[in-house]
C-alpha cells in the first residue's frame, strides 16, 4: 500500500472516528488515543543489544476510540480491515499484558473499540506498535488507570512478544510514546527502562522522505531471531554484557560470522553519536554519508537488506540525495532518505521511476518529526 494512498483517520482531531463509533455502537466512545508511526533514523537492530538509536514519530497515526463493556468481551473493527477480527490479538495482548501488570481488574472488563488509520500497515513505520499503544491509552483510561510512557511501552513489548508471538524490542514503543514535535529521540538501550533525549532536528532548507518499498519479505522473522541469538553469542564470546564495552580488536579477532554482526553494532552505535553530535551543532546536511554508511553496514555486515532497499537507497543516492538508508528490521519496509529541499522532486521522480512501475501510486512521502502518541479525548 501506497504511503499517499490510504485514508484518511477522519481529521486531526477524531472527529469522524466518534461519529464512526456513535453509528456502529450506539453510544459515544469515553476514550480516543491516536499514536503515530515512527521512522528510525538511525541506529537499527542496536536496541535488543543495549545500543542507541535516534527514531521519530511521524504525521500518520492509528486512531483507537474505545468505551467499556460489562460482559468481559473485547469487541472491535477496524476501518481498514473491515469484518477481519485478526489485529484484535494486538488488543488482547495489551490487556492480558496490563492485567498481569495490575493496571486493569483482574476480572476483566471489555472494550468496545473501533480502529481508523492512515498509517500503512506491514511498510515497517510500525503500525504494529501504534495500535498496541493507542489500545493501551484507550484501555487504561477506561479502567481510570493512566500508565506512564514506560510503562505502557513495556506492557506493549509484551503484549507483541507473548500475545502476538513477535519477538520486537523497545524501540518503537519508546519512540511513539516520548516523541516531540521537531525533536528525534536519542534512545539508550543501556538500562531498562531505556533512556530518551530528545534533541532538536531543524531540517531548514532540508526534507525527509520515506520510501516504501512495499514489500515485507517472508524471511524477516526467523532472521530477526537468527540475529538476535547472534548478537548475544557475540557479546557472551567477547565476555561483555553490552557490545558496546567490547574492545574493537577483540571483535575483530571473533570468526568471521559473529565479527560481521558484532562490528554492524558496534559501528552502529558510533554512527548514532556522530548523528546526535551534529545535530547538536546545528549540521543537520552532514548526517547524510552516516545514514548511507548505516545502510551498507546492515546490508553488508548484518545482511538484513534486500533488492528493493538496496534499490530505493541507490536510486536516490544517486539522483543527489545527501543520505539514504533502511529504516526498521529489515527484508522490506521502508528507505528514510535525506535530501535538499530544491531536490526533493528530483529524488522523488528518480526513485519512483527505478521501481518501473510509474503507473501505481507514488511509494514516496514527505515526513518530518511529530508528537508522540496522546488521548485525544
Ligand atoms: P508494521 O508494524 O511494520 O506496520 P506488522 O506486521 O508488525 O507491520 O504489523 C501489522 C499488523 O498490525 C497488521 O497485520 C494488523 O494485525 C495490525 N494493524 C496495524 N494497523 C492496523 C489497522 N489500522 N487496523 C487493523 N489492524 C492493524
Ligand atoms: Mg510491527
Amino acid at each position: 500500500m501506497s504511503i499517499s494512498s490510504v485514508a484518511g483517520p477522519g481529521g486531526p482531531g477524531g472527529g469522524g472516528l466518534v461519529d464512526a463509533f456513535t453509528a456502529r455502537y450506539g453510544r459515544a466512545p469515553e476514550a480516543v488515543w491516536r499514536a503515530p508511526g515512527r521512522v528510525n533514523l538511525i541506529g537499527d537492530h542496536t536496541d535488543y543489544a543495549g545500543g542507541l538509536a535516534l527514531p521519530f514519530a511521524i504525521d500518520r497515526a492509528v486512531l483507537v476510540a474505545g468505551a467499556a463493556r460489562d460482559d468481559g468481551a473485547l469487541v472491535g473493527w477496524s476501518v481498514q480491515r473491515p469484518g477481519d477480527d485478526a489485529w484484535l490479538v494486538y488488543a488482547e495482548g495489551v490487556r492480558r499484558a496490563a492485567t498481569r501488570r495490575g493496571l486493569l481488574p483482574a476480572d476483566g472488563r471489555g472494550a468496545d473499540l473501533l480502529v481508523d488509520s492512515d498509517l500503512p500497515v506491514g511498510a515497517g513505520l510500525s503500525s504494529s506498535a501504534a495500535l498496541t499503544v493507542a489500545v493501551a491509552g484507550v484501555l487504561l483510561q477506561l479502567a481510570g488507570r493512566p500508565a506512564g510512557p514506560e510503562e505502557t511501552a513495556a506492557l506493549c513489548q509484551e503484549a507483541e512478544n507473548v500475545t502476538v508471538g513477535v519477538p520486537t524490542g523497545l524501540l518503537d514503543q519508546t519512540a511513539l510514546l516520548q516523541s516531540r514535535t521537531g525533536h528525534v529521540l536519542a534512545v539508550d538501550f543501556r538500562h531498562t527502562p531505556p533512556t530518551v533525549d530528545p534533541i532538536p532536528c531543524p531540517l531548514n532548507g532540508l526534507q525527509l522522505l520515506a520510501v516504501d518499498t512495499r514489500v515485507a519479505h517472508e524471511v524477516a522473522d526467523g532472521t530477526y531471531a537468527e540475529r538476535r541469538r547472534a548478537v548475544e553469542a557475540a557479546a557472551t564470546e567477547l565476555g561483555v554484557q553490552n557490545l558496546r564495552d567490547a574492545e574493537p580488536a577483540a571483535v575483530a579477532a571473533l570468526p568471521p560470522a559473529l565479527r560481521r554482526r558484532a562490528q554492524h553494532v558496534v559501528n552502529e552505535n558510533e554512527r548514532v553519536t556522530a548523528v546526535v553530535a551534529l545535530l547538536r551543532a546545528g549540521r543537520t546536511a552532514e548526517i547524510g554519508p552516516l545514514l548511507t554508511a548505516s545502510h551498507a553496514s546492515l546490508r553488508d555486515d548484518f545482511e538484513v537488506s534486500c533488492p528493493e532497499l538496496d534499490l530505493a537507497v541507490d536510486a536516490a543516492l544517486r539522483a543527489g540525495a545527501l543520505g539514504a538508508r533502511m529504516t526498521g528490521a529489515g527484508f522490506g519496509g521502508t528507505v528514510v532518505v535525506l535530501v535538499r529541499e530544491d531536490e526533493a522532486s528530483r529524488v522523488i521522480a528518480a526513485v519512483e521511476a527505478a521501481f518501473d512501475d510509474a503507473s501505481m501510486p507514488s511509494r514516496t512521502t514527505r515526513v518530518e518529526p511529530g508528537e508522540g502518541a496522546r488521548a485525544l479525548r
